[in-house]
């Protein structure tokens, strides 16, 4: 088992089928068919970090009006 975050094998085990990486600070979780990234806030929150949820300069999508 690797991180999937950085590719490292310092990484410890926090629960059933989740994992903490100690070089990047992050938890994964491997159930199911993918693996979810979480990184931790400053204050021990969990952020889920993915290719669905991916943090970034949030752009406002212009809406066509009322429906
Ligand atoms: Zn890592």
């Amino acid at each position: 088992m690797r991180c999937p975050n950085c590719g490292s094998a310092s990484i410890g085990r926090v629960g059933t089928e989740q994992y903490y990486c100690w070089d990047c600070c992050v938890e994964f979780n491997v159930a199911g068919s993918g693996v979810r990234i979480f990184h931790l806030d400053a204050e021990g929150e969990l952020i889920a970090a993915g290719p669905e949820n991916v943090p970034g300069p949030a752009e406002p999508t212009p809406r066509p009006g009322p429906a």
